[in-house]
């Protein structure tokens, strides 16, 4: 029976690209987007041409009522809600000693708060299902955290203690929880950086090298496909990160 998938944030970067590639493997995609219309649209007449049909639908899912409709949505329309990726997610470079209340109910509400309704609205379902797969996409920093990055380490160290306790909570459910924290990679989320400054990175790294989307795709089919696996934080990042 096909597999229905809810993506957050999949207009640009890691989102679309996991979106393109479960779609084209045949998986029914249900790809979430907020402010980026143009480029979701784009993706979706992509796949039309090769006769694959996405869902597209808005939704802020920082806010409860709009991640509601977004589950909502694809229940009226599938019955079945199989996977959820919680990939929606914003950064944010700034002191410490700068970071307002806007800042943290913005970045935690982005990253983290969007996780735990996404996955409250769609666990129901799950569980009478007897069966789910959760992704929540993390970082790094999340384990090791970041200087000028608190705000996006806490949101991202709060994704990781979500995806643990869940993994325990709806283990007996048939329900895996897992995250992949990924290091650097390719997307809009790093063009602040100069190349002088990715470079300097690319010394850090074991690998030597920048991460693609893909790499982070490539982990999420071996994550749907597996059924023994959960409450784990797998982190690819090219030896950046080692715990
Ligand atoms: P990106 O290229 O900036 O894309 C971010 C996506 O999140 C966009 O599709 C954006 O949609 C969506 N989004 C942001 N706020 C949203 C909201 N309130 N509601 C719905 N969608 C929202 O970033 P990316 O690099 O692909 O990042 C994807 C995930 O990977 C994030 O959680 C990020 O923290 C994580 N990550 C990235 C890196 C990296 O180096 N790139 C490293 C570690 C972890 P709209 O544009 O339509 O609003």
């Amino acid at each position: 029976m096909e597999k229905i998938i809810i993506i957050t944030g999949a207009s640009r970067g890691i989102g679309k690209e996991i979106a393109k590639k479960l779609a084209l493997k045949g998986l029914k995609v249900i790809a979430n987007y907020n402010k980026s219309e143009k480029e979701m649209e784009e993706l979706k007449l992509e796949l039309e041409k090769k006769d694959i049909y996405i869902d597209i639908v808005k939704a802020d899912v920082s806010k409860r009522e709009e991640a509601k409709k977004l589950v909502q949505y694809a229940l009226n329309k599938y019955k079945k809600i199989d996977i959820l990726i919680n990939n929606a997610g914003i950064s944010e470079y700034k002191l410490f000693t700068d970071e307002t209340d806007e800042d943290w109910n913005n970045v935690i509400n982005t990253n983290l708060y969007s996780a735990f309704v996404m996955s409250q609205e769609v666990v129901p379902n799950m569980i009478s299902n007897q069966n789910g797969c959760i992704i929540n996409i993390s970082s790094i920093w999340g384990l090791v955290g970041a200087s000028l990055e608190v705000l996006y380490s806490v949101s991202k160290a709060g994704m990781n203690g979500l995806t643990k306790a869940l993994a325990k909570e709806l283990g007996p459910s048939n329900i895996r929880v897992n995250s992949i924290a990924p290091g650097i990679i390719q997307t809009d989320m790093i063009k602040d950086f100069n190349s002088k400054e990715i470079e300097d990175i690319k010394q850090d790294i074991p690998l030597e090298k920048i991460g693609k989307t893909e790499d982070i795709t490539k982990c999420v089919e071996w994550l749907i496909e597996d059924n023994y696996t959960t409450g784990q934080i797998i982190s690819i990042n090219g030896g950046w990160v080692i715990t």
